[in-house]
């Protein structure tokens, strides 16, 4: 067993749309990102790769390559999913929480977690997604920023 560790964040801008853990959000603003700027999946990506000591998803999908252009985080992550499994790991479960000051995502989770689950081939019940604001503190808090933290549990297949 190996556990991995990823973080990420991005702007919140206007005209671009909410997506989080592969699940359409409908809000004002989105992620400024390269790719969809899932930052759920992107801290999922780096805990997986760091768990593995695979580097990280700058490494792997370089935001200055052209092919990633808006291109959805769920296919990021299945290819992630291809690295590793390359190496001979597979996941066992995630723990993850989303920091943003609103909308609240409550009704939102379950969802996220049968996205997650379907795109990691582990069940829902050993994915957990957790929402939390930042109480007003910061740009987060501002509600000009989404921060996600991820940590994963793999084993070697
Ligand atoms: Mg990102």
């Amino acid at each position: 067993m190996r556990i991995g560790f990823g973080y990420d964040c991005h702007n919140l801008v206007p005209g671009r749309a909410l997506v989080l853990g592969g699940v359409h959000i409908p809000n004002g603003l989105g992620p400024e990102a390269h790719s969809d700027g899932d930052a759920l999946i992107h801290a999922l990506i780096d805990a997986l790769l760091g768990a593995c000591a695979l580097g990280d998803i700058g490494r792997h999908f370089p935001p200055s390559d052209e092919q990633f252009r808006d291109i959805s985080s769920r296919i990021l992550l299945g290819r992630t999913l291809r690295i590793l499994s390359e190496a001979g790991f597979r996941p066992r479960n995630a723990d993850s929480t989303i920091i943003i000051e609103s909308p609240r995502l409550a009704p939102y989770i379950d969802r996220m977690r049968s996205s997650l689950s379907a795109d990691m081939g582990i069940p829902a019940a050993a994915i957990s997604v957790k929402a939390k604001t930042k109480e007003g503190l910061g740009p987060t808090g501002r509600g000009r920023a989404v921060e996600a933290y991820a940590v994963v549990l793999v084993e070697e297949s």
